[in-house]
């Protein structure tokens, strides 16, 4: 018979093990994929009516990161029979040349989206750029137009990242109305459209939102208190086991490319120590294959809308 002790010792094991969540990851791929595949039929009717859904990206300079998401984008498109056209601009291109190139486009009735790739060399007035887009086309739905109909609660073009953002929480079903959802960071393509989606009565939103920047007092007061954190701060592994309460659902945004011994000398982490959370965390998103593959996918669903409505437009005239 084992003593007393040993049994109690056991049950604590038990009930440590027990209570160990098994976390999820919230893999992007194969949310990506089942969006991809719901737009196919909607661009073959497209092209069928002699219509390709096309992309103008304007990309000004060199800056790496921004090549590689303009090459995958590039490939997206191509994958799906959409078109993608890039613009390569020199670095020190003068914001009159930038402004004469989107006027174009936002005028040739073949281009549905148009995309300025950011960061933008600090010679030029990003916010002067942005706002010169045609809100029609403007897919990344940087515009205040856009901006201003996704706070009222009747967005047209919702900003990429934080849209595909929700449609991972809605394929992995996890809930969100009623819940607190803290987001770290308050950018204009991130945090800021983040909140004012979470913030909505819609299916996915309804939620109690706290948004943190670098003015935040004590932080980890902030994320304990969430049921879902979105961590978009671009500060490479800043949440940690200790910041977090058991249970909460983790969506990491950040991608920092930090140096390592493999043959590329560096590696992509995120804003999230993934392995700390893990067990006591519901779920979490990893870097890389999480948010990621989601952001080109819910640019080619903004470009596809866009064809549509455009094609809507042409039947209205004719
Ligand atoms: P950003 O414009 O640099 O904004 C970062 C935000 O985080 C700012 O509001 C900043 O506060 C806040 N912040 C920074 N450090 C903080 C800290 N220690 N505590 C609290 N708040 C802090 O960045 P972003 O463009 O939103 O991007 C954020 C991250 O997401 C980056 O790593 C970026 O590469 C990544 N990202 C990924 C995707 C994707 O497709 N997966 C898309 C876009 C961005 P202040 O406002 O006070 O400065």
């Amino acid at each position: 018979m084992p003593s007393r002790n040993l049994l109690k010792i056991e049950s604590m094991i038990l009930r440590k093990v027990k209570s160990k969540l098994e976390t999820l990851l919230l893999k992007g791929k194969p949310v990506s994929d089942s969006i991809r595949s719901g737009l196919e039929p909607r661009v073959k009717s497209l092209n069928e009516d002699g219509i390709i859904p096309q992309l103008a990206a304007i990309i000004i300079g060199d800056d790496p990161a921004s090549q590689v998401y303009i090459r995958n984008k590039s490939r997206a498109f191509d994958k799906l029979d959409c078109k993608s056209h890039t613009y390569q601009l020199e670095a020190d291109s003068n914001e009159q040349d930038v402004l004469v190139l989107i006027d174009t486009l936002n005028h040739d009735e073949e281009v549905h989206g148009i995309l300025i790739q950011l960061p933008l060399p600090g010679h030029l007035d990003s916010k002067t750029i942005l706002h010169a887009v045609s809100p029609g086309k403007d897919v990344d739905g940087f515009h205040p137009e856009n901006l201003g109909l996704l706070l009222e609660g009747n967005p047209i073009f919702i900003p990429c990242t934080p849209h595909g953002i929700l449609e991972i929480l809605k394929y992995y079903e996890i809930s969100v109305s009623g819940r607190h959802a803290v987001i770290v960071g308050r950018s204009n393509i991130v945090g800021k459209p983040m909140f004012a989606l979470l913030a909505q009565k819609f299916e996915m939103g309804n939620a109690t939102v706290t948004i943190c920047h670098t003015g935040t007092k004590d932080l980890t007061a902030h994320t304990k208190q969430a049921d879902i954190i979105i961590a978009a701060a671009g500060s490479p592994n800043m949440i940690t086991r200790d910041m977090i309460k058991a249970g909460v659902d983790i969506i990491d945004v950040g991608i920092n490319r930090v140096n390592d011994d493999s043959e590329k000398g560096y590696k992509l982490i995120g804003d999230v120590n993934t392995e700390s959370v893990m067990g006591i965390a519901n779920s979490v998103t990893p870097v890389p294959g999480g948010v990621g593959p989601m952001t080109i996918t819910m640019l080619l669903v903004n470009t596809v809308m866009s064809a549509e409505k455009n094609r809507e437009l042409i039947a209205c005239q004719s």
